[in-house]
């Protein structure tokens, strides 16, 4: 039987490239979302998919969701946290809601959704926790003091988590991508994507593929070898 993989965010952008790679290395997939239902069915028609809507910001509902996800597919046995948002603004005209949404979901989303997951992965002595970080984590971006700070935190949640993983079979790893070719990156003014790329070492912006790769690597058996790591895919834009 094939492995089941939750992805969460998998229904746009750099989730819905992994979830579709994941599918394609033979996993059954379940793909998160959070309220874009347009979205999630185009998606689901499209790939044939099944989608699941809850916030990983909200505890109760990563709880009710993964309980739902395991009862119609099977026990989760890779779970990719990739759903991510922005709210930026320089730090003297941030709000406290931009920085508590951000952190909910960013960095607590990771708390939400691998806690439930975690006993089950420990009993089966195998699991795959991937999270989504990012080159700002590493380096820090003006107006992200929100956004940076709970990618870099996603990255000690990485590191600590492997540690206890380690002897149960369950690795755990995050993917820092750079600059993504989604909808947010391609619609800024071709301008500044153009000053962006110029940044850019390889001289182009990354494709959701280039991480969904990552992503189905870090997930496979043959990949057990490596946990606590991070992998930077940023076309060598900020070398760490
Ligand atoms: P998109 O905005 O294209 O897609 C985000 C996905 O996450 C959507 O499916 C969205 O659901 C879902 N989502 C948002 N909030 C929640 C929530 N609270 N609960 C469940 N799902 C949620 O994002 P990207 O593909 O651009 O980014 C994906 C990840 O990669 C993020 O973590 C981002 O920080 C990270 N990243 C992106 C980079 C880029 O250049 N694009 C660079 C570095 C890191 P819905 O459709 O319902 O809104």
């Amino acid at each position: 039987m094939s492995r089941v993989a939750l992805v969460t965010g998998g229904t746009r952008g750099i989730g819905a490239a992994i979830s579709m790679a994941l599918k394609d290395a033979g996993y059954t997939v379940a793909a998160n979302y959070a309220g874009n239902d347009e979205a999630a069915k185009e998606f689901s028609h499209v790939t044939g998919i099944r989608t699941f809507k809850w916030s990983v910001a909200d505890y109760d509902a990563c709880e009710e969701g993964i309980r739902q996800v395991e009862a119609e597919l099977g026990p989760v046995e890779v779970l990719v946290n990739n759903a991510g948002i922005t709210r930026d603004a320089p730090f003297h005209k941030m709000s406290r809601q931009q920085w508590k949404e951000v952190i909910d979901t960013n960095l607590s989303g990771l708390f939400n959704m691998t806690h439930p997951i975690w006993a089950g992965m420990r009993e089966r002595k195998f699991g795959r926790i991937i999270s989504i970080s990012s080159i700002n984590g590493q380096k820090g971006q003006f107006g992200q003091a929100n956004y940076s700070a709970a990618k870099a935190g996603d990255l000690g949640f990485t590191k600590a988590l492997a540690q206890e993983g380690a002897r149960a079979g369950i690795t755990v790893n995050a993917i820092c991508p750079g600059y993504i070719a989604t909808e947010m990156v391609m619609a800024v003014p071709e301008k500044v994507r153009e000053s962006i790329i110029a940044t850019i070492p390889v001289g182009r912006l990354g494709e959701p593929e280039d991480i969904a790769r990552c992503v189905v690597f870090l997930a496979s058996d043959q990949a057990g070898f490596i946990t606590g790591a991070t992998i930077t895919a940023n076309g060598g834009q900020y070398l760490t």
